[in-house]
Formats: structure tokens, C-alpha cells, sequence
């Protein structure tokens, strides 16, 4: 993740606080968090936190870093990066105004034991900035996420001047963003993308409803969007929450590249002619509760898709979100929309390997860091800066800790490598999306993994001990009670597990009943539940090589419930009779098959080996109340 500690001897500042968003096999977790505790434990050397974006990679994790770290810590951010600060720390409560500080590009303040000074480099959202530290042990440049785009749509250009400036002055250390060193030449600028996006909204006038997705973060696409829209006569309308949060952001920023109120509503948009309107869709990585996959599997309830629209795919696919943006498409593509993935709709914000030389041969650096990429990458970009002259690389991972020991003049730090300082052991954070934060052990991160692919099995045991006297339920014969063996009630229910039509239910349940009768009139509860659970795993192994989640729950059998469900039962089935018999006076006996005999006495006199085959035989008998196994 974003999340990095600089500084100069005790005294610490961290850059950005992102987090990452978890793949197919970290089941149910929407975030994976930086170490807060960790963060916590250095919290009195930590002087300052400032972000230089803000893509949620870097900005996503405040809400939990923020109270991890002193609170009095101050928190540096430009214009844009902070008005989204602001509304996620308030959604949380967060939001402390007096630690907050707004900067701009080229301002010089003063950050931990650095002259901070943010430099203006160009990215895939707004307000983006590099960072100059200046230390008397020397100088250091991090990029932060950037490009070089040489006409940017909002003409915040790219400050290849002052990475000359400080190149002269003379840089101890730089860390640059790796995201494409693999990819050779250079980035499309995204006014590329703004004429062609032009061209297809123009292409398709008088053919009906224009829909493009992209990233919602991204505001030079959507101004570009709404370019297109406004050159084909058509009404923009947004159809995704986090569309209407970044540009509200950027216009109280005062840069948004329109005014929201220029957008016309979902309702205006089914009222206007299809000729006239344009849609923004969120959900271009296929995600489940996005608005365009919502609309492929035609259950938005914002807009359906019909096959006079033209849908343009105006963003990339990040990689493990390829089955998912297909299937959406294909089934965009069957509902007869047409569908346009041209790859000159979408740019890169992050540089290619022709930008990322450049850059190192302007700053020349002594050392060079790669940051912002996965480890193959970092190991080529740091190859990439040896050939561009760079004579000392290093790449870390995560928790690894890099330092120089000795300076050899004011600006620069060591004349030999850097060195590995130590590992701090890092875990791993997850978030559920709601309040459930931990690492992956309390997140259950294995029993989400074995429930999703060998399933659950869940036993409930009613049991049943003999008394010193039973009574036979069939007329009254009293007997010494021979066996001491236990008797038991099992009720088995799975998830999530193919049961081959219930014949591997019922071989569960043929185990399980014979592994509480083995077991010792006096045995616990405890044992009966393990021995279960012991007969259910090896059942489940023997019939489908499946190793599911096993829960067992056994309780002593309840007489007093039972008796009174088998009052209730009584009593309905006395009132059935009743009725199709004619009205009988109340508290008169009733014919059975033998004679006058009573057929039912009070449930409460049953003794309750009674009970129990009548609830045996009643397979419907609900669950007793304090159970939380779920029946099917
Ligand atoms: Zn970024």
C-alpha cells in the first residue's frame, strides 16, 4: 500500500495513507488497511502525514490511520485531494479541522525535519502533486503517482522545470511510481482521448442513448464526456453515486471542468428525447452492485439499456477484472446495444518506461527507490535507473526499512549503497465494508475460504438420557431399563454442498445417530459434539472428498418444550376431529380405535420416551426456541 515513513533520524513524516482492494480469494473484505498498530508504535516519532493524491490507493485508509496516529499530528493535502478528505472523515466522525492543512504546488513549508515543497505532476485525477523534502542530510524527490501529459485537458501542466531545478541542486534520494515501467514508450495525453470520445458521441446522432463508463475519479474523462455531450446537442446525466461526489468535490474547489447543475436528473433523462442525452455509468470493472453491470443483467432500476444505445468502455481493465468486464459487455452486447472498446478511449495516468527515463536522467539522483507497483516491477524500473546512470537502487518490500548511515557533503547522503535497516513485521488489515476491521485471522479469512468451496454442515443433536424406568409408548409396559446406551435426535442441515439429492444427507444422518448410540449413557454434551462433528467430517470425506465447515450443537432434551408442543399437536388435531365429526360438548371423551379408551392424555403425564418418538415422527416439529441452528 501508500503508506511510507520518511525521515531523518528520529523524526518522521508518512506519505499518503492508501489501501488496496482485495482480490476474488479475500472473500466478503472490500479493503486491505496499512498495519495501524504498527503506525501506532511509532506514532511519537511521526510529525506530520500529507497526501499526494487523491485516488483512494492513497488516500482510502485515513479513517483508520488517522486514529493510529497522535491526534494532534497534522495532515497536509492539496485543494482538491482535501475537500474529499473532508467528506469521508466527516462520514466517520473524523473530521478535525484544526489538524488540517491545505497547500499549494510550490508553497515551501516546513514537514517534520523536512522543507517540504509539493511540485505539480500530472495523473488521472486532479490537484496531483510530487513532493521535494529538503533536509540538511539532503534532498529527497518522491513523485507521487504522475505522467507526463503534455496538453492536459484542464492545462495543468506537467513541471518538467522544477525536476531541472532540483535535478541541479543535487538529490540524495528518489522514489518514482513503477505502475508501467513494463510498458515501452510514452503515455497518450488525454486530450486524445477527449477528440475521440468526440467523434463516437458524434457518430452516433440520431441513433439514440449514448453511454460511456469510466472512472468516476476520473474528472478530465468526465469533462471530456461532457464535451462530447455538449458538441452532439445531448444532456449529460450520471448514473453512480461516486460520479456526483468527485465533481461536487472539484467544484467546491472551484476546478471542477463543469458545474454539477449543468447535469440533468435520471427522471429528465427518461423524459428527453434518446437523441438528446449522454450517461455516465460507474461500474467499468464489472462490479456486482455497480450501475452499467446492474444494467447488463437488466437490474438497475436507473436505467435499462435498449438496443438503440451505443455504450462506450472509456476505461481500463485492471487486471483480475477481466471475466467479470467481458461477461458484462457480452451480455450489453446481447441486450442489442452496441458496444465500443476502443483502446484510444482510455489513456494511462501512470508514466510508460520512456517517461520514467527521462525523469531519472533530469533529477539524476545518488539513490533511487521504486515505489508504486508490484515487486517485478520495482525490480525492473530499478534496472531501469542503472542503465539511465543511477549507480545505487535498492527495492524493498513491504515492512522493509532502508537508510544511509553516513554523509559525505551537505546534499547528498552516503557515497556508498544504502542499506537494509530491518523488517518491522507488518499484518495485513482487512475491512468488511461496514465496521468489521481486523487482520486476517479475526476477519476468518480461512473459514470464509472453506465456506465458499467445501461448504458447511450443520448438525443439531437433541439428546436424550434413560432413565432408571422407561416406559413403552405402546401400552403402558413398564421395564427395567436394560441398555445405558444414549438415544438422540439429529437434524442435519447443509450449505453451500452438493447432497447427491439427499442420499448423502441421509448417510450423515445413519453416522451420525449410530455415533451418539455408541457413546455412554453419561457422556457429555461436549463429547457427543465432538464425536458427531468427528463422524461428520470422515462422512463427508468418504462420500465426496469435501472437508466443509462442521457445526454441532447437542442439548440435553428438553421435556417441558417438547411436552408442550405435543400439547398444541393434540389439541389441533382434537379440534380437526371435532369439526369433522360435529360439535362435541367440551371435556367429553372421545371415541378411539378402541372404544372409549383416552387415545390422548395430557402431553405433561407422557413420560418422555413418549415425547420423543412423537417428535421423531413429526419431522415438521420447529426448532426449540434458543436454538440458533437454522432448519431447512
Ligand atoms: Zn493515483
Amino acid at each position: 500500500m501508500n503508506c511510507m515513513l520518511v525521515g531523518v533520524r528520529d523524526r518522521y513524516i508518512l506519505i499518503d495513507a492508501g489501501l488496496m482492494f482485495p482480490d476474488f480469494s479475500d472473500l466478503g473484505m472490500q479493503k486491505i488497511l496499512p498495519d495501524t498498530g504498527a503506525l501506532a508504535a511509532w506514532k511519537d516519532k511521526i510529525e506530520a502525514l500529507i497526501i499526494t493524491h487523491a485516488h483512494e490507493d492513497h488516500i482510502g485508509a485515513l479513517p483508520w490511520v488517522l486514529p493510529a496516529l497522535d491526534p494532534k499530528t497534522p495532515v497536509y493535502a492539496s485543494g482538491f485531494p482535501m475537500q474529499l478528505i473532508k467528506r469521508r472523515l466527516q462520514e466517520y466522525g473524523l473530521w478535525d479541522a484544526k489538524r488540517m492543512h491545505t497547500f499549494r504546488m510550490r508553497d515551501r513549508f516546513q514537514l517534520g525535519p523536512f522543507e517540504c515543497e509539493p511540485i505539480r505532476v500530472t495523473h488521472s485525477i486532479p490537484d496531483c502533486c510530487g513532493l521535494i523534502l529538503r533536509s540538511d542530510e539532503g534532498n529527497i524527490v518522491h513523485t507521487g503517482d504522475w505522467k507526463i501529459d503534455e496538453s492536459p485537458v484542464d492545462g495543468q501542466t506537467f513541471d518538467r522545470s522544477v525536476f531541472e531545478q532540483i535535478g541541479k541542486e543535487g538529490v540524495a534520494l528518489m522514489m518514482s511510481d513503477s505502475t508501467n515501467v513494463l510498458t515501452p514508450g510514452r503515455t497518450k495525453s488525454e486530450r486524445g482521448v477527449r477528440s475521440l470520445l468526440g467523434h463516437k458521441v458524434e457518430g452516433h446522432n440520431h441513433k439514440g442513448r449514448v453511454i460511456a463508463t469510466m472512472f468516476a475519479s476520473n474528472l478530465h474523462r468526465i469533462g471530456s464526456a461532457k464535451a462530447a455531450a455538449d458538441a452532439a446537442g445531448r444532456k449529460l446525466c450520471f448514473i453512480g453515486m461516486s460520479l456526483e461526489t468527485y465533481l461536487e468535490a472539484a467544484h467546491k474547489e472551484g476546478i471542477a471542468p463543469f458545474s454539477p447543475r449543468e447535469l440533468i436528473s435520471p427522471a429528465q433523462m427518461h423524459e428527453a428525447n434518446p437523441d438528446e442525452v449522454m450517461l455516465v455509468t460507474t461500474g467499468s470493472q464489472g462490479e456486482d452492485r455497480a450501475q452499467l453491470p446492474l444494467a447488463a443483467r437488466q437490474a438497475s432500476r436507473q436505467f435499462k439499456l435498449t438496443e438503440n444505445d451505443l455504450v462506450l468502455y472509456s476505461a481500463k481493465i485492471i487486471p483480475g477484472n477481466d471475466n467479470k468486464v467481458m461477461t458484462m459487455m457480452n451480455s450489453i452486447s446481447g441486450l442489442g446495444a452496441k458496444v465500443c472498446m476502443d483502446r484510444g478511449l482510455h489513456t494511462s495516468g501512470h508514466a510508460y518506461r520512456d517517461e520514467l527515463e527521462e525523469i531519472l536522467q533530469i533529477v539524476k539522483p545518488q539513490h533511487f527507490l521504486p515505489v508504486h507497483g508490484e515487486y517485478a516491477f520495482l525490480t525492473e524500473h530499478a534496472e531501469l535507473a542503472q542503465e539511465a546512470g543511477v549507480r545505487s537502487t535498492s527495492v524493498i518490500r513491504n515492512g522493509q526499512m532502508l537508510g544511509v548511515a553516513s554523509r559525505r557533503n551537505g546534499k547528498t547522503l552516503s557515497s556508498g549503497s544504502m542499506a537494509h535497516l530491518g523488517t518491522a513485521s507488518l499484518q495485513l488489515l482487512y475491512n468488511d465494508g461496514n465496521n468489521g476491521t481486523g487482520n486476517g485471522s479475526e476477519m476468518a479469512l480461512d473459514e470464509r475460504t472453506t465456506l465458499a468451496t467445501d461448504g458447511i454442515v450443520i448438525v443439531a443433536v437433541d439428546v436424550f438420557r434413560p432413565t432408571s424406568v422407561m416406559v413403552q409408548a405402546t401400552g403402558g409396559e413398564v421395564a427395567s431399563n436394560r441398555g445405558q446406551q444414549l438415544m438422540g435426535k439429529v437434524r442435519i442441515t447443509t450449505r453451500g454442498m452438493w447432497v447427491d439429492e439427499g442420499r448423502m444427507l441421509a448417510q450423515l444422518h445413519k453416522m451420525s445417530e449410530a455415533a451418539v448410540a455408541a457413546l455412554p449413557s453419561e457422556s457429555s454434551l461436549a463429547a457427543v459434539e465432538e464425536r458427531v462433528g468427528r463422524e461428520i467430517r470422515r462422512g463427508c470425506r468418504q462420500y465426496n472428498q469435501k472437508t466443509p465447515e462442521v457445526i454441532v450443537i447437542a442439548h440435553e432434551y428438553d421435556a417441558r418444550a417438547g411436552a408442550a408442543a405435543n400439547a398444541a399437536a393434540v389439541r389441533k388435531a382434537d379440534a380437526q376431529t371435532a369439526r369433522t365429526q360435529g360439535a362435541q360438548p367440551k371435556g367429553s371423551s372421545r371415541p378411539g380405535p378402541k372404544g372409549n379408551q383416552k387415545l390422548a392424555p395430557d402431553a405433561e403425564q407422557l413420560p418422555q420416551q413418549v415425547l420423543i418418538e412423537r417428535e421423531l415422527a413429526n419431522p415438521r416439529s420447529k426448532p426449540r426456541a434458543g436454538s440458533n441452528t437454522e432448519y431447512p
